[in-house]
Protein backbone atom coordinates (compact mmCIF):
# COMPACT_ATOMS: atom_id res chain seq x y z
CA UNK A 1 0.00 0.00 0.00
CA UNK A 2 3.14 2.37 1.06
CA UNK A 3 4.36 2.03 -2.49
CA UNK A 4 1.15 2.51 -3.95
CA UNK A 5 1.17 5.71 -1.84
CA UNK A 6 3.91 7.14 -3.20
CA UNK A 7 3.34 6.37 -6.73
CA UNK A 8 -0.22 8.36 -6.26
CA UNK A 9 2.47 11.42 -4.80
CA UNK A 10 3.60 12.06 -8.02
CA UNK A 11 -0.11 12.07 -9.52
CA UNK A 12 -0.94 14.62 -6.93
CA UNK A 13 1.97 16.68 -7.88
CA UNK A 14 1.37 16.70 -11.72
CA UNK A 15 -1.79 18.86 -10.64
CA UNK A 16 -0.14 20.45 -7.82
CA UNK A 17 2.38 22.11 -10.47
CA UNK A 18 -0.29 22.70 -13.21
CA UNK A 19 -1.84 25.14 -10.66
CA UNK A 20 0.60 26.36 -9.72
CA UNK A 21 2.37 27.42 -12.85
CA UNK A 22 -1.75 27.76 -14.11
CA UNK A 23 -1.97 30.88 -11.46
CA UNK A 24 1.66 32.59 -12.56
CA UNK A 25 1.00 32.28 -16.12
CA UNK A 26 -1.91 31.64 -18.83
CA UNK A 27 -1.31 28.94 -20.92
CA UNK A 28 -2.73 27.01 -23.80
CA UNK A 29 -3.56 23.08 -23.84
CA UNK A 30 0.04 22.90 -26.05
CA UNK A 31 2.28 24.90 -23.74
CA UNK A 32 0.55 23.36 -20.41
CA UNK A 33 1.06 19.85 -21.85
CA UNK A 34 4.58 19.98 -23.13
CA UNK A 35 5.38 20.35 -19.07
CA UNK A 36 4.61 16.98 -19.00
CA UNK A 37 5.35 15.91 -22.05
CA UNK A 38 7.42 12.51 -20.80
CA UNK A 39 4.34 11.28 -19.10
CA UNK A 40 2.08 9.23 -20.91
CA UNK A 41 3.30 7.77 -24.54
CA UNK A 42 1.62 8.40 -28.04
CA UNK A 43 -0.22 11.48 -26.35
CA UNK A 44 0.07 14.89 -28.25
CA UNK A 45 0.55 17.72 -25.99
CA UNK A 46 -2.19 18.97 -26.50
CA UNK A 47 -4.08 16.41 -25.55
CA UNK A 48 -1.99 15.84 -22.09
CA UNK A 49 -2.44 20.14 -21.69
CA UNK A 50 -6.32 19.81 -22.17
CA UNK A 51 -6.54 16.21 -20.13
CA UNK A 52 -4.83 18.09 -16.99
CA UNK A 53 -6.76 21.06 -17.58
CA UNK A 54 -10.11 18.69 -17.35
CA UNK A 55 -8.64 17.30 -14.25
CA UNK A 56 -8.54 20.27 -12.39
CA UNK A 57 -11.91 21.55 -13.54
CA UNK A 58 -13.46 18.21 -11.98
CA UNK A 59 -11.55 18.49 -8.63
CA UNK A 60 -10.88 22.25 -7.78
CA UNK A 61 -13.29 24.23 -5.70
CA UNK A 62 -13.09 26.65 -3.37
CA UNK A 63 -12.44 24.43 -0.52
CA UNK A 64 -9.27 24.36 -2.15
CA UNK A 65 -8.29 27.30 -3.28
CA UNK A 66 -9.99 30.52 -2.70
CA UNK A 67 -12.61 32.45 -5.09
CA UNK A 68 -9.79 34.78 -6.57
CA UNK A 69 -7.41 32.15 -6.97
CA UNK A 70 -10.32 29.89 -8.91
CA UNK A 71 -11.46 33.12 -10.82
CA UNK A 72 -7.43 33.24 -11.89
CA UNK A 73 -6.93 29.60 -13.27
CA UNK A 74 -10.48 30.44 -15.16
CA UNK A 75 -8.79 32.95 -17.14
CA UNK A 76 -5.49 31.88 -17.64
CA UNK A 77 -6.35 28.11 -18.09
CA UNK A 78 -9.73 28.23 -19.50
CA UNK A 79 -10.92 25.98 -17.02
CA UNK A 80 -14.75 26.28 -15.88
CA UNK A 81 -14.00 26.25 -12.03
CA UNK A 82 -15.33 29.66 -11.64
CA UNK A 83 -16.99 31.82 -14.28
CA UNK A 84 -14.09 34.18 -15.69
CA UNK A 85 -14.84 37.59 -14.70
CA UNK A 86 -15.89 39.03 -18.37
CA UNK A 87 -15.76 35.72 -19.60
CA UNK A 88 -12.48 35.90 -21.47
CA UNK A 89 -9.48 33.65 -21.24
CA UNK A 90 -6.30 35.23 -21.71
CA UNK A 91 -3.98 34.78 -24.48
CA UNK A 92 -1.16 31.59 -23.64
CA UNK A 93 1.78 33.24 -22.05
CA UNK A 94 4.24 30.76 -24.19
CA UNK A 95 3.20 31.10 -27.44
CA UNK A 96 0.33 34.02 -27.48
CA UNK A 97 -1.76 30.87 -28.27
CA UNK A 98 -0.65 30.90 -32.23
CA UNK A 99 1.82 27.27 -31.67
CA UNK A 100 -0.73 25.42 -32.96
CA UNK A 101 -1.75 27.19 -36.02
CA UNK A 102 2.19 28.09 -36.61
CA UNK A 103 2.78 23.87 -36.35
CA UNK A 104 0.34 23.22 -39.21
CA UNK A 105 1.43 26.27 -41.04
CA UNK A 106 5.19 25.63 -40.69
CA UNK A 107 4.54 21.47 -41.25
CA UNK A 108 2.71 22.68 -44.60
CA UNK A 109 5.38 24.84 -45.57
CA UNK A 110 8.16 22.54 -44.82
CA UNK A 111 5.87 19.86 -47.28
CA UNK A 112 5.06 22.42 -49.95
CA UNK A 113 8.91 22.96 -50.42
CA UNK A 114 10.16 19.69 -50.31
CA UNK A 115 7.98 19.05 -53.24
CA UNK A 116 9.55 22.02 -54.92
CA UNK A 117 13.23 20.88 -54.81
CA UNK A 118 14.52 20.09 -58.00
CA UNK A 119 16.39 16.27 -56.26
CA UNK A 120 15.85 13.69 -55.12
CA UNK A 121 14.87 13.40 -51.38
CA UNK A 122 15.06 9.51 -49.63
CA UNK A 123 15.79 11.19 -46.32
CA UNK A 124 15.32 14.42 -44.27
CA UNK A 125 16.21 15.88 -40.65
CA UNK A 126 14.45 19.04 -39.31
CA UNK A 127 15.82 21.32 -37.21
CA UNK A 128 14.69 24.61 -35.40
CA UNK A 129 16.20 27.89 -35.24
CA UNK A 130 17.65 29.02 -31.88
CA UNK A 131 16.38 32.66 -30.79
CA UNK A 132 12.44 32.69 -30.52
CA UNK A 133 10.57 34.60 -28.06
CA UNK A 134 8.35 31.18 -27.03
CA UNK A 135 11.72 29.98 -26.03
CA UNK A 136 12.14 33.05 -24.17
CA UNK A 137 9.13 32.55 -22.59
CA UNK A 138 9.10 29.41 -21.79
CA UNK A 139 12.74 29.30 -19.79
CA UNK A 140 10.34 31.69 -17.61
CA UNK A 141 7.72 29.01 -16.63
CA UNK A 142 9.94 26.18 -16.47
CA UNK A 143 12.20 28.18 -14.03
CA UNK A 144 9.39 28.80 -11.84
CA UNK A 145 8.46 24.56 -11.39
CA UNK A 146 12.18 23.05 -11.77
CA UNK A 147 10.29 19.97 -13.60
CA UNK A 148 12.15 17.13 -15.43
CA UNK A 149 9.51 16.34 -17.18
CA UNK A 150 9.52 18.98 -20.43
CA UNK A 151 10.11 18.86 -23.55
CA UNK A 152 11.88 22.66 -25.39
CA UNK A 153 9.23 24.13 -27.52
CA UNK A 154 11.81 23.63 -30.16
CA UNK A 155 11.88 20.31 -30.20
CA UNK A 156 7.95 19.78 -30.11
CA UNK A 157 7.97 21.83 -33.44
CA UNK A 158 10.81 19.44 -34.51
CA UNK A 159 9.29 16.57 -33.89
CA UNK A 160 5.49 17.19 -34.70
CA UNK A 161 6.74 18.94 -38.40
CA UNK A 162 8.84 16.20 -38.94
CA UNK A 163 6.35 13.59 -38.44
CA UNK A 164 4.11 15.64 -40.45
CA UNK A 165 6.25 16.00 -43.95
CA UNK A 166 7.00 11.96 -43.09
CA UNK A 167 2.88 11.52 -43.29
CA UNK A 168 2.44 13.43 -46.22
CA UNK A 169 5.90 12.53 -48.41
CA UNK A 170 6.08 8.95 -47.37
CA UNK A 171 9.98 9.06 -46.43
CA UNK A 172 11.27 8.58 -43.01
CA UNK A 173 13.48 11.15 -41.09
CA UNK A 174 17.02 10.21 -41.20
CA UNK A 175 19.11 11.44 -38.20
CA UNK A 176 22.66 10.15 -39.54
CA UNK A 177 22.63 10.47 -42.84
CA UNK A 178 19.94 13.11 -44.15
CA UNK A 179 19.65 14.36 -48.08
CA UNK A 180 18.73 17.44 -46.53
CA UNK A 181 18.01 19.69 -43.44
CA UNK A 182 14.31 21.34 -43.11
CA UNK A 183 15.36 24.29 -41.50
CA UNK A 184 12.42 25.51 -39.70
CA UNK A 185 12.60 29.35 -37.67
CA UNK A 186 10.08 30.34 -35.45
CA UNK A 187 10.98 34.04 -35.70
CA UNK A 188 10.31 34.41 -39.38
CA UNK A 189 7.60 31.79 -39.19
CA UNK A 190 9.36 30.34 -42.46
CA UNK A 191 10.83 27.29 -43.65
CA UNK A 192 14.39 26.53 -45.98
CA UNK A 193 16.04 23.90 -47.06
CA UNK A 194 19.66 22.73 -46.99
CA UNK A 195 20.55 20.31 -49.00
CA UNK A 196 23.86 17.86 -47.70
CA UNK A 197 25.89 16.11 -50.07
CA UNK A 198 26.21 13.11 -50.95
CA UNK A 199 28.89 10.88 -49.78
CA UNK A 200 29.90 8.12 -51.61
CA UNK A 201 31.90 5.07 -50.12
CA UNK A 202 34.90 3.47 -52.93
CA UNK A 203 38.18 2.03 -53.36
CA UNK A 204 40.86 2.54 -56.22
CA UNK A 205 43.16 0.62 -57.74
CA UNK A 206 46.09 1.86 -60.10
CA UNK A 207 48.08 -0.33 -62.44
CA UNK A 208 49.58 1.81 -64.03
CA UNK A 209 51.99 4.65 -62.72
CA UNK A 210 52.48 8.46 -63.28
CA UNK A 211 48.52 9.43 -62.17
CA UNK A 212 47.96 11.43 -59.28
CA UNK A 213 45.76 11.34 -56.54
CA UNK A 214 44.59 15.15 -57.00
CA UNK A 215 45.40 17.42 -60.11
CA UNK A 216 49.01 18.49 -59.76
CA UNK A 217 50.01 21.69 -61.69
CA UNK A 218 53.06 22.92 -62.58
CA UNK A 219 53.99 26.81 -62.09
CA UNK A 220 53.28 27.79 -65.56
CA UNK A 221 49.66 26.18 -64.99
CA UNK A 222 50.43 23.22 -67.38
CA UNK A 223 49.89 19.21 -66.01
CA UNK A 224 52.70 17.58 -64.65
CA UNK A 225 50.30 13.91 -64.62
CA UNK A 226 47.70 13.77 -67.89
CA UNK A 227 45.57 12.32 -65.65
CA UNK A 228 44.77 12.09 -61.61
CA UNK A 229 41.92 9.83 -59.59
CA UNK A 230 39.86 13.37 -59.21
CA UNK A 231 39.35 13.28 -62.53
CA UNK A 232 38.07 9.62 -62.59
CA UNK A 233 35.54 11.01 -59.60
CA UNK A 234 34.49 13.83 -61.51
CA UNK A 235 32.68 11.72 -63.51
CA UNK A 236 31.01 10.06 -60.73
CA UNK A 237 29.88 13.20 -59.59
CA UNK A 238 28.44 14.04 -62.94
CA UNK A 239 26.57 10.80 -62.79
CA UNK A 240 24.20 12.13 -59.56
CA UNK A 241 24.16 15.98 -61.06
CA UNK A 242 26.44 17.19 -58.45
CA UNK A 243 27.37 20.67 -58.82
CA UNK A 244 30.98 20.26 -57.32
CA UNK A 245 32.69 17.41 -55.20
CA UNK A 246 35.73 16.41 -52.90
CA UNK A 247 37.99 13.88 -52.89
CA UNK A 248 38.47 12.09 -49.42
CA UNK A 249 41.00 9.24 -49.38
CA UNK A 250 42.54 7.11 -46.70
CA UNK A 251 46.68 8.88 -47.49
CA UNK A 252 48.19 8.68 -50.68
CA UNK A 253 50.79 7.25 -52.77
CA UNK A 254 53.49 9.04 -54.82
CA UNK A 255 51.98 9.78 -58.53
CA UNK A 256 54.97 7.30 -59.51
CA UNK A 257 54.03 4.14 -57.54
CA UNK A 258 51.04 1.99 -58.33
CA UNK A 259 47.95 1.34 -55.91
CA UNK A 260 47.81 -2.83 -56.29
CA UNK A 261 45.83 -4.95 -54.17
CA UNK A 262 42.17 -4.30 -52.60
CA UNK A 263 42.91 -0.31 -53.51
CA UNK A 264 42.78 2.58 -50.83
CA UNK A 265 39.86 3.54 -49.55
CA UNK A 266 38.34 7.38 -50.17
CA UNK A 267 34.84 8.96 -50.15
CA UNK A 268 33.61 10.74 -52.34
CA UNK A 269 31.74 14.01 -51.65
CA UNK A 270 29.34 15.39 -53.96
CA UNK A 271 27.57 18.76 -53.51
CA UNK A 272 24.26 19.70 -54.68
CA UNK A 273 23.30 16.42 -56.20
CA UNK A 274 20.10 15.90 -58.35
CA UNK A 275 20.15 12.16 -57.97
CA UNK A 276 20.48 10.29 -54.71
CA UNK A 277 19.52 6.88 -54.94
CA UNK A 278 22.59 4.60 -55.16
CA UNK A 279 22.21 1.95 -57.72
CA UNK A 280 25.80 0.11 -58.98
CA UNK A 281 24.25 0.25 -62.46
CA UNK A 282 25.19 4.03 -62.30
CA UNK A 283 28.61 3.67 -60.74
CA UNK A 284 29.48 1.36 -63.64
CA UNK A 285 28.65 3.70 -66.36
CA UNK A 286 31.56 5.28 -65.47
CA UNK A 287 34.00 5.19 -68.38
CA UNK A 288 37.72 4.20 -67.21
CA UNK A 289 41.22 4.31 -68.45
CA UNK A 290 42.09 0.20 -68.45
CA UNK A 291 44.82 1.01 -65.75
CA UNK A 292 42.53 2.87 -62.48
CA UNK A 293 39.76 1.11 -61.35
CA UNK A 294 37.03 3.17 -59.31
CA UNK A 295 34.93 0.73 -57.54
CA UNK A 296 31.65 2.91 -55.46
CA UNK A 297 30.13 0.61 -53.40
CA UNK A 298 27.37 2.61 -51.64
CA UNK A 299 27.02 5.13 -49.97
CA UNK A 300 28.22 6.11 -46.53
CA UNK A 301 28.31 8.97 -43.68
CA UNK A 302 30.18 11.63 -42.77
CA UNK A 303 31.49 9.05 -39.73
CA UNK A 304 33.43 6.92 -42.42
CA UNK A 305 34.79 10.07 -44.06
CA UNK A 306 36.68 10.98 -40.52
CA UNK A 307 37.67 7.21 -40.17
CA UNK A 308 39.31 7.28 -43.23
CA UNK A 309 41.18 10.26 -42.81
CA UNK A 310 42.19 9.89 -39.53
CA UNK A 311 43.38 6.60 -38.98
CA UNK A 312 46.93 5.77 -40.36
CA UNK A 313 46.36 2.39 -41.64
CA UNK A 314 49.20 0.01 -41.98
CA UNK A 315 50.71 -0.38 -45.46
CA UNK A 316 52.65 -3.26 -47.37
CA UNK A 317 54.55 -1.78 -50.23
CA UNK A 318 56.60 -3.52 -52.53
CA UNK A 319 60.01 -1.18 -53.75
CA UNK A 320 62.54 -2.62 -56.03
CA UNK A 321 65.89 -1.33 -54.36
CA UNK A 322 69.54 -0.44 -56.82
CA UNK A 323 72.39 -0.71 -55.75
CA UNK A 324 74.80 0.91 -57.78
CA UNK A 325 78.05 -0.37 -56.29
CA UNK A 326 76.04 -3.81 -56.12
CA UNK A 327 75.15 -5.70 -53.20
CA UNK A 328 76.82 -8.70 -50.62
CA UNK A 329 75.79 -10.85 -48.81
CA UNK A 330 76.29 -8.90 -45.73
CA UNK A 331 74.30 -6.11 -46.89
CA UNK A 332 71.43 -8.28 -47.77
CA UNK A 333 71.42 -9.56 -44.03
CA UNK A 334 72.08 -6.09 -42.56
CA UNK A 335 68.69 -4.90 -44.69
CA UNK A 336 67.04 -7.94 -43.13
CA UNK A 337 68.01 -6.82 -39.61
CA UNK A 338 65.84 -3.35 -40.39
CA UNK A 339 62.67 -5.72 -39.76
CA UNK A 340 60.72 -4.17 -35.98
CA UNK A 341 62.42 -1.26 -36.38
CA UNK A 342 61.12 2.44 -35.63
CA UNK A 343 62.16 4.81 -38.22
CA UNK A 344 63.30 8.19 -37.34
CA UNK A 345 62.11 10.75 -40.09
CA UNK A 346 62.46 14.24 -41.29
CA UNK A 347 60.24 15.70 -44.04
CA UNK A 348 62.19 14.74 -46.99
CA UNK A 349 63.52 17.25 -49.13
CA UNK A 350 61.41 16.44 -52.30
CA UNK A 351 58.51 17.03 -50.27
CA UNK A 352 59.39 20.25 -48.49
CA UNK A 353 60.06 22.17 -52.03
CA UNK A 354 56.40 21.92 -52.07
CA UNK A 355 56.58 24.31 -49.52
CA UNK A 356 55.43 21.91 -46.41
CA UNK A 357 56.59 22.10 -42.74
CA UNK A 358 59.66 20.41 -41.49
CA UNK A 359 58.64 18.40 -39.34
CA UNK A 360 59.91 14.95 -37.13
CA UNK A 361 58.22 11.80 -37.32
CA UNK A 362 58.45 8.27 -36.14
CA UNK A 363 57.51 5.18 -37.96
CA UNK A 364 57.18 1.94 -36.97
CA UNK A 365 58.79 -0.78 -39.89
CA UNK A 366 56.84 -4.63 -38.53
CA UNK A 367 58.78 -6.60 -41.28
CA UNK A 368 60.42 -6.74 -44.07
CA UNK A 369 61.06 -9.15 -46.78
CA UNK A 370 63.66 -9.68 -49.34
CA UNK A 371 64.04 -11.16 -53.00
CA UNK A 372 67.56 -10.87 -54.35
CA UNK A 373 66.84 -10.31 -57.56
CA UNK A 374 70.46 -9.14 -59.51
CA UNK A 375 73.52 -7.98 -58.00
CA UNK A 376 72.55 -4.44 -58.07
CA UNK A 377 68.67 -5.30 -57.78
CA UNK A 378 66.60 -6.34 -54.91
CA UNK A 379 62.74 -6.28 -54.33
CA UNK A 380 61.86 -5.58 -50.97
CA UNK A 381 58.10 -6.06 -49.45
CA UNK A 382 57.95 -3.26 -46.27
CA UNK A 383 55.23 -3.56 -43.84
CA UNK A 384 54.46 -0.28 -42.12
CA UNK A 385 53.16 2.34 -40.03
CA UNK A 386 50.66 4.23 -42.42
CA UNK A 387 52.62 7.98 -43.00
CA UNK A 388 56.88 6.46 -43.46
CA UNK A 389 58.08 7.99 -46.51
CA UNK A 390 59.29 4.61 -47.99
CA UNK A 391 61.85 5.85 -50.47
CA UNK A 392 63.72 7.59 -47.99
CA UNK A 393 63.64 4.56 -46.29
CA UNK A 394 65.97 3.14 -48.72
CA UNK A 395 67.94 6.32 -49.61
CA UNK A 396 67.91 8.39 -46.11
CA UNK A 397 67.22 11.53 -47.88
CA UNK A 398 71.12 12.57 -46.58
CA UNK A 399 70.49 11.50 -43.00
CA UNK A 400 67.20 12.99 -42.65
CA UNK A 401 65.76 9.28 -42.43
CA UNK A 402 67.13 7.02 -39.98
CA UNK A 403 68.14 4.14 -39.75
CA UNK A 404 67.83 3.47 -43.75
CA UNK A 405 69.29 0.80 -46.43
CA UNK A 406 71.76 3.18 -47.35
CA UNK A 407 72.99 3.83 -43.65
CA UNK A 408 72.97 0.22 -42.79
CA UNK A 409 75.04 -0.84 -46.06
CA UNK A 410 77.39 2.32 -45.73
CA UNK A 411 76.05 2.08 -50.15
CA UNK A 412 74.02 4.49 -52.10
CA UNK A 413 70.21 2.82 -52.48
CA UNK A 414 67.76 4.19 -54.65
CA UNK A 415 64.19 3.12 -54.92
CA UNK A 416 63.62 2.39 -58.12
CA UNK A 417 59.71 1.14 -58.70
CA UNK A 418 57.38 1.26 -56.04
CA UNK A 419 53.81 -0.46 -55.51
CA UNK A 420 51.20 -0.52 -52.60
CA UNK A 421 50.24 -3.77 -52.30
CA UNK A 422 47.87 -3.42 -49.69
CA UNK A 423 46.35 -0.76 -47.36
CA UNK A 424 44.81 -2.41 -44.14
CA UNK A 425 41.27 -1.46 -43.27
CA UNK A 426 38.88 -2.27 -40.99
CA UNK A 427 36.17 -0.71 -42.80
ZN1 LIG B 1 0.79 28.16 -25.87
Amino acid sequence: MEVLESKWKSCGSVLEASVRVLLKFPLCDRCLGRLFARLGRGLDNSERGRAIKTLLAMLLSEELLSKEELEVLAVNGGLPVHAPPGGEVRQCYVCRSELDRVIVELGEKAVRRLREVGFEVTGFLVGVKTGSEFEKREREVIGLLGLDTWESVRREVKRVVGKYISKELSIPPDFINPDVLVIVDLVSRDVYLKPLPLLLRGRYVKIGRYVSQLPWYRRNGSRKYKLSIHDICAEFSKIFGGEDFVLHAAGREDADARMLGDGRPVAIEIKNPTRRSFSSARSQSVELPPWIRVEVSGRTTREYVREIKSRSARKTYRVVVFVAEGLTEKDISKISSLSNTVVHQRTPTRVLRRRRKDVARRRRVYDIALNVLSKYLLEVLVSTDGGLYVKEFISGDGGRTTPSFSEVIGKSAEAVLLDVVKVESML
